[in-house]
């Protein structure tokens, strides 16, 4: 069996994500082989190569793939996959963007969200929020996959595959790249932190979020949201934690005027210690909750933000 992970970067680092796909990679079995598909991403391949398990790196280094755009991308892996057993990436929105397209390409279902591998083709994945876990058995000659990172640890680096140049596939000429509005932070990638404080529809405006930044700023936290904070304005959508957000599982997460709907569950039940700060003693996420303060999350945070600059 032979496996390829489609690697997610920066054109200079490797992200997390894509060390853990291949990690999910490795459980598979068999061969695994990392495509590193940018624009002067040489240093990711060479980071790719000392990835444990990894047996070849397909380094395709060319301008086409300089915003990594979905479609030229997908092109490549589709005829890249044809000498493969599975395609793997991780359930981020890159992943979410590529995958799908290359499944189409290949004509084969994809297995979204995986959080266990079983075998090579049985898979479990989370539906209906995370409420019950499905065994899913895949039988696609190509089986094309998406991993739930938190769910996998990051392949440790021992590793020293070979890196192959490959030539860049055709462009379908389908898109092209207009900007990037990315939302620039200092702070930890939420997905990706040790700590997040989240805030809901109780902190009630974009001002009341810079209560929670001086919290973060002393925690060294990343900032996550409810729906219904995003949905107000209060923060940009990129903060979205939740069944349509990001999934995290931090070891503390911080939930400020968030209710606990179903929804917001999904994306950070996963975390080691929850902490509701909420002034509605029954509601769902002061209730399930490791600890709770409940009170005016206007009085608890700047006493709180005190509290930790003293320590
Ligand atoms: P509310 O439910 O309105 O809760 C506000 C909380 O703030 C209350 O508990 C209240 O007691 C508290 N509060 C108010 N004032 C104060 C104060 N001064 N001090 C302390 N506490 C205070 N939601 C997500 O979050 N993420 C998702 O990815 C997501 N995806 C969804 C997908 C679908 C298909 C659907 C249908 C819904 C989805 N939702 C998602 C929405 C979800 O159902 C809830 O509507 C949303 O999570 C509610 O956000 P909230 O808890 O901030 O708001």
């Amino acid at each position: 069996m032979t496996v390829l992970v489609v690697a997610e970067h920066d054109h200079k680092i490797l992200s997390d994500a894509g060390r853990r796909a291949v990690a999910a990679a490795t459980a598979l079995g068999g061969d695994v082989r990392v495509l590193v598909a940018g624009h002067h991403c040489g240093a990711v391949a060479e980071a790719a190569a000392r990835l444990r398990g990894v047996t070849q790196v397909l380094l395709c280094d060319d301008p086409l793939y300089a915003h990594q755009l979905a479609e030229p991308l997908a092109v490549l892996i589709a005829a890249l996959a044809a000498d493969h057993q599975a395609v793997v990436a991780a359930a981020t929105s890159h992943g979410k963007d590529v995958m799908p397209r290359v499944a189409g390409l290949l004509d084969v279902g994809q297995v979204s969200d995986i959080t266990a591998i079983e075998s090579p083709t049985v898979f479990q994945r989370p539906i209906y929020a995370g409420n019950v876990m499905a065994r899913v058995c895949c039988e696609e000659p190509i089986r094309v996959l998406t991993i739930r990172t938190t769910a996998f640890a990051p392949a440790p680096e021992d590793g020293q595959a070979e890196i192959t140049a490959i030539a860049a596939g055709p462009d379908p000429g389908l898109s092209r790249f207009v900007e990037d509005a990315m939302t620039r932070s200092e702070r930890p990638k939420l997905g990706a932190a040790r700590v997040v404080i989240s805030g809901g529809r109780g902190v009630g405006s974009a001002e009341g979020f810079e209560l929670l930044e001086a919290v973060a700023d002393e925690l060294g936290a990343a900032i996550g949201a409810s729906r219904a904070a995003v949905d107000a304005g209060f923060v940009p959508n990129d903060y979205q934690v939740g069944q349509t957000g990001k999934i995290v599982a931090p070891e503390l997460y911080i939930a400020v005027g968030i209710s606990g709907a179903i929804q917001h569950w999904a994306g950070m039940k996963d975390s080691k210690v929850v902490v509701a700060i909420n002034k509605d003693e029954e509601c769902p996420m002061v209730q399930t909750a490791d600890y709770a303060l409940v009170g005016d999350l206007f009085e608890i945070l700047p006493s709180l933000r005190d509290g930790l600059r003293q320590m």
